[in-house]
């Protein structure tokens, strides 16, 4: 089974290129749904962030309380820290599972979607990292018509993480995504049918 990697900067259009993914019939695992999962009501990684920055995190329906979180890691890095760890060993966890499963099933390839992938060393666990390109300028206005952000905010996120650069010396395939949408989708299914060959086309979801 192949295992690919997907990963690009806030607003590149992975969300986009994954939803194609699963349309193609390949399993998709979303790292972002599986880290807010992490810590969801009720759940053990809650214990565990409870037990680690204290009470006085949680919302009186016993949920994560975000604000307050982002708060206190803003100035705090320990905290930062402890939070991250809980949160990357369960993901780290659940991929693994996920994985695990892709291979009983027999898939030829699965997908984990990480918006941080190389920053958290996840490339090595793959066997090809594709990468969702676009120019930090249609980032930024991607980014601010999709959620409203305000321009400083979407820059400072950008700024936070590792450039484009940096992130193409470690992709086997990269997908511009500055264009047109069609291009990028066409280019993905190119790409999906090298890789499986004659069995492309078999797990295709059909709308
Ligand atoms: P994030 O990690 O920040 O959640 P993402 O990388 O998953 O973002 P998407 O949500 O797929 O990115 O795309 C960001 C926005 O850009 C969406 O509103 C999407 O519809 C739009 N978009 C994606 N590709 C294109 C394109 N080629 N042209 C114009 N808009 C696009």
């Amino acid at each position: 089974m192949v295992v690919i990697g997907l990963t690009g900067g806030i607003a590149s259009g992975k969300s986009t290129v994954s939803a194609e993914l699963r349309r193609l019939g390949l399993p998709v695992f979303d790292a972002d749904e599986v880290s807010r999962q992490a810590v969801a009501a009720g759940s053990e990684g809650l214990r565990l962030v409870r037990q680690a920055l204290g009470d006085g995190y949680l919302t009186e329906a016993g949920e994560l309380d975000r604000e307050k979180v982002a708060a206190l890691v803003f100035n705090d890095k320990e905290a930062l820290k402890k939070l991250e760890t809980i949160i990357h060993q369960i993901v780290l966890q659940e991929a693994e599972l996920f994985l695990a499963t892709c291979r009983q099933q027999n898939y030829p390839a699965a997908v984990l979607d990480v918006p941080l992938l190389i920053e958290c060393g996840w490339h090595k666990k793959v066997d090809v990292v594709w990468l969702v390109a676009v120019s930090v300028q249609e980032q930024i206005k991607r980014a601010m018509l999709r959620s409203g952000m305000a321009e400083a905010d979407v820059r400072n996120r950008i700024a936070a993480q590792m450039s484009l650069e940096a992130k193409k010396q470690y992709a086997g395939v990269i997908f511009d995504n500055s264009g047109e949408l069609q291009d990028t989708l066409e280019a993905v299914r190119r790409e999906v049918k090298r890789i499986l060959g004659e069995d492309f086309g078999r797990q295709e979801k059909k709308n």
